[in-house]
């Protein structure tokens, strides 16, 4: 089964890349992109940085004349890695033969710095470096270890056993043999062996990774690491914690380990925690994108409702762990509704940290750029700190760009799952699917120009089973939603009461239309989102829209209001909006009422908060004050 995340108990069963093949539209865009410049992208940089050749100097040795020299910050090896994961999936999608004969090279790159006893690390244990786990806080030996692992589960799922994946298992029970009962019984500082651990054990069926899984799970909060345990989740019990805390892709990843091994041990306790730490979150400490991480300082969750929109950090990783948390959530519980989230953040965090052309990223992602910063050089690598306002064609901590392509190469996995009897289509994008529901053959395809246009149809292709019940992901913010039926019959559906639309029988060529408001409309904050009181944004479909400063009269995003008692028009395939450009003069900007300036009327284009920079450095903003 060629998906991330196979379950073996739950709700919901995922459907493979196997099963599901995106077909046309923006993934199926981004997924050529991603298969064309993206990863060669990534292989050019860790090549030119030498951070692949760390593996070779490892395997090496250290000789006379030739002292052990390392490249690259201590968790480098997990970007190769990451780009192993990302081939492997590519690989299974398209059978490249180029990028196949790139992974087996890197296979033996790797494989060939592997000590006698599966350990495997550039950074420590090896000559003139420090000893191997003496410095679990922030070493990421078994961060990197376990993004080894999940390589090689996409290996195993897309290809079959074979040399990097035995490479893995050898680390794996590595892991095992020193961290098990009676070894060292602590944890690593970033989070990411124990849901990669699930993972291998859920392919091999070996129980004893699951274990190792669930002994790191319960190892958080012991404190057995020093200092900071909020920040790397050492602070409390996973299953103690009421929000999620401290560095936001190390928590992420934490939550989907811990789901993982809550739905394969049956400990509904667990995951009943994780879930309701989700949902806080979301209800507090999440952005309008679907972004999370609100402050800069540590990459970390911010407090409840401090949602800065120009502080906003919003890492792209932690997009792409929010999906992790999300789908097995997704997966566990049946309900469709952390569906609306994945929407949410792939198009507006995933897909906008990669410009259309492949080859530059966003690290963070703040919802508000205060000045058109210069674009970064093309040949150097950018601080992540500084990471907003334009892309950039690596980092120094580099962690996004093979993320992001091992996400992309993988999408086909989170558009569909199957139930007993039914088959819930979750994201909607052109795409054939073909599994197997209760014993019998299924086959559709699905038609749609979603989200420019919100309607989706499903054609049944084969259906060898009888019965079927088909079930749509309605969004939450969808409006005048309609089921047409194959008999033409049109059935009204209530997103707010009912998060689905269904149906029973079916026969080759029978369609289904599901119909809905794409309409761009005004969004509101809640006014505990201090920071964005007094402002409205603009959505269309699951899409956030900006202004930048390129669309404006003058240039000065500083000066623009609107007028949300308008409402947003689309004209020459753009979303408008009614303004106000305003020419205020510097002075002291309080006082007893509100500025008498009213400025001058206009109509301000806005555009996809996933193209923002695209068309050259810009100031933008998410949030528009209301006039
Ligand atoms: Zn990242």
């Amino acid at each position: 089964m060629r998906t991330p995340v196979m379950p073996s108990t739950g709700e919901l069963r995922p459907l493979g890349t196997d099963e599901v093949r995106i077909t046309g539209g923006h993934w199926f865009e981004r997924q050529a992109v991603n298969a064309a410049a993206t990863i060669r992208h990534c292989l050019h940089w860790l090549e030119a940085l030498d951070w692949i050749g760390n593996f070779d100097r490892v395997a090496a040795g250290e000789a006379p004349g030739r002292p052990f020299q390392r490249a690259g910050r201590e968790f480098s090896d997990s970007e190769v890695y990451k780009l192993a994961e990302a081939m492997a999936w590519e690989i299974g999608r398209t059978g490249d033969p180029g990028l196949e004969e790139e992974f087996q090279k890197l296979t033996a790159r790797i494989g060939a710095a592997q000590h006698e006893d599966g350990y495997l690390n550039t950074a420590f244990g090896n000559p003139g470096q420090e000893p191997r786990y003496s410095n679990l806080e922030w070493g990421h030996e078994l961060y990197c270890a376990g993004h080894l692992i999940q390589a090689a589960v996409a290996r195993l799922r897309n290809h079959g056993e074979d040399e990097f994946t035995r490479i893995a298992r050898r680390v794996a029970d590595h892991v095992c043999d020193t961290f098990g009962p009676g070894g060292i019984e602590r944890i690593c500082g970033h989070a990411e062996i124990e849901v990669a651990l699930a993972e291998l054990s859920r392919e091999t069926g070996e129980s004893r990774y699951l274990e190792q899984a669930r002994l790191f799970i319960e190892r958080h909060g012991r404190k057995t690491l020093k200092e900071n345990g909020f920040y790397y989740q050492d602070d409390t019990a996973v299953r103690d914690a009421e929000v999620l805390r401290g560095h936001a892709v190390r928590a992420l990843y934490l939550s989907s380990g811990a789901i993982d091994v809550a739905v394969e041990t049956g400990d509904d306790e667990l995951l009943e925690a994780v879930r309701a730490q989700w949902e806080r979150t979301v209800a507090r400490r999440t952005h309008l994108t679907g972004g999370m991480g609100s402050q800069y300082a540590d990459e970390a969750f911010g407090r409840d409702f401090a949602l800065n929109p120009d502080r906003a950090y919003a890492e792209s990783c932690a997009g792409i762990a929010a999906i992790m948390t999300a789908w097995r959530l997704t997966l566990a519980t049946g309900d469709s509704r952390y569906g609306d989230m994945i929407e949410r953040i792939a198009w507006n965090v995933l897909s906008g940290a990669v410009a259309p052309d492949g080859k530059s990223f966003f690290y963070a992602n703040p919802l508000h750029q205060r000045t058109a910063d210069p674009e970064p050089p093309a040949d150097g690598a950018l601080p992540h700190t500084r990471a907003g306002g334009n892309r950039a064609h690596w980092f120094d901590v580099s962690c996004c760009p093979t993320n992001l392509a091992r996400t992309f190469a993988q999408f086909a996995a989170y558009i569909a799952t199957t139930s007993e009897h039914g088959l819930q289509i979750h994201q909607f994008t052109p795409c054939t699917i073909d599994t197997v529901v209760d014993g019998a053959r299924l086959a559709l395809t699905v038609e749609t120009d979603y989200p420019e246009e919100g309607r989706v149809t499903v054609r049944v292709d084969a259906n060898e089973g009888g019965t079927r019940e088909i079930t749509f992901r309605v969004p939450a913010w969808a409006e005048d939603v309609r089921l047409i039926h194959p008999d033409g019959s049109v059935h009204e559906v209530d997103p707010a009461a009912v998060s689905v639309g269904r149906i029973g029988e079916f026969s080759p060529g029978d369609e289904l239309h599901l119909e809905f408001s794409v309409a761009p409309r005004w969004t509101f904050p809640d006014p505990r989102v201090d920071a964005v009181r007094g402002c409205a944004a603009v959505e269309r479909g699951p899409v956030v829209l900006c202004a930048e400063s390129l669309d404006l009269p003058g240039g000065d995003l500083d000066e623009l209001t609107v007028d949300t008692t308008v409402a947003p028009v689309e004209r020459d395939g753009a979303v408008h909006v009614a303004a106000r450009i305003h020419d205020r003069p510097d002075a002291w900007p309080y006082g007893p009422a509100a500025a008498d300036d009213d400025g001058k009327a206009a109509e301000i284009p806005l555009l996809p908060f996933r193209l923002r920079a695209t068309r050259g450095p810009a100031a933008m903003r998410v949030w528009l004050p209301v006039n």
